[in-house]
């Protein structure tokens, strides 16, 4: 085990007992995590995880928490934040290195303001170029795999180079999902003026559309579930559109809610608990199953559970 003076006296960040999880999950739920830490760099992180590895102690990294559903009975072990530590990117000429803290969102946006082309359409993705490295996040058209030329991951006790050809990216899924990522370089396109214009114009388009469509203001994980593979499901519909099929948009469980908006998608009304989020992910395999026979699969990522059994 662990004591609590040898994590103070080994990182230089902040360490915190007994965090939270809510205040730092898109959802805002979650119970207490034993440890959250959040490194002063790159170097503090690295140290914490060669601790936490040496003393056997479970951890987890977190970016921004857009993609979580946190157990009301919290995490055991150590949450590590990234925002902080690996927060730091340059960009030189069409190529980016970027630590995984980063906000994907910002990079997006930079990369386009100089004319380079790969990623502007994954500005509307909240998290951080880490957590969309794990899941692979895409969004109209564009997913973070196609930018990808290496990632550096943190691997027994040191750091390590992998380059794109040693990674395999796939729907939501990326080979790196249990790893450390520390960081990645992206090889962007360099974008003519005609070219950057017509990519503004979908951007725009697709921003709008994402307002419109989905509930933005109310905390929520993004997406529930995967999308079904077509070979599995002979209605073409995706996930959201056969919740909505079943009549689930407004569906409640305590505080939580399938949205009116986008059916794919749960808020927090307020006072949600994780388990009233289970409950309606329940509801809405149990309901898709029967009308359907397609059997979702949860595209967010569980702490705290073994699993959920529905
Ligand atoms: C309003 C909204 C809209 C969204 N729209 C989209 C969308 O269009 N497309 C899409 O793909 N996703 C979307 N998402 C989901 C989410 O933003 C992405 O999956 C994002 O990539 C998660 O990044 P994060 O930093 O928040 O990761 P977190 O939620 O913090 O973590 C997600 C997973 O990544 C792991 N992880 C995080 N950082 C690291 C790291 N450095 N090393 C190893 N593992 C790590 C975590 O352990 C966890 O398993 C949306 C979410 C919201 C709330």
């Amino acid at each position: 085990m662990i004591s609590t003076e040898e994590l103070l006296d080994t990182i230089r960040g902040e360490v915190l007992l007994g965090e939270p999880m809510k205040e730092h999950t898109a959802l805002r739920i979650g119970g207490y995590a034993d440890f959250y830490v959040d490194p002063l760099d790159r170097d503090d992180l690295c140290r914490a995880l060669s601790l936490f590895e040496l003393r056997n102690l479970p951890y987890t990294l977190i970016g921004r928490g857009t993609n979580l559903l946190v157990h009301d009975d919290g995490i055991r072990g150590a949450v590590i934040a990234t925002s902080r530590a690996l927060g730091e990117y340059t960009i030189k000429k069409n190529i980016v290195t970027a630590g995984a803290g980063v906000p994907l969102a910002v990079l997006a946006e930079k990369t386009f303001s100089l004319s380079l082309g790969g990623m502007e359409m994954l500005q509307g993705v909240p998290g951080t170029v880490g957590g969309a490295i794990a899941m692979n996040a895409g969004a109209y058209g564009q997913e973070i795999a196609g930018v990808v030329s290496w990632v550096e991951v943190f691997e027994n006790g040191r750091p390590r180079v992998v380059p794109v050809e040693g990674i395999e990216f796939g729907y939501r899924y990326s080979s790196l999902g249990g790893c450390v990522i520390l960081g990645s370089g992206m090889k962007l396109g360099k974008l003519s003026a005609a070219e950057h214009d017509k990519r503004d114009r979908l951007r725009r388009e697709a921003f709008r559309e994402r307002a419109s469509s989905q509930p933005l203001s109310r905390p929520n994980a993004g997406s529930i579930f995967r999308n079904p593979r077509p070979e599995e499901n002979p209605s073409g519909l995706g996930a959201g559109q056969m919740i909505d099929a079943c009549g689930l948009k407004g569906a409640r469980s305590g505080g939580a809610m399938i949205s009116r908006e986008h059916a794919n998608i749960i808020i927090n009304t307020g006072e949600a608990r994780a388990a009233d989020v289970v409950e309606l992910i329940c509801l809405a395999k149990e309901h898709v199953r029967k009308m359907f026979g397609v059997t979702l699969e949860l595209e967010i990522k569980l702490f705290g559970y073994e699993k959920i059994l529905c």
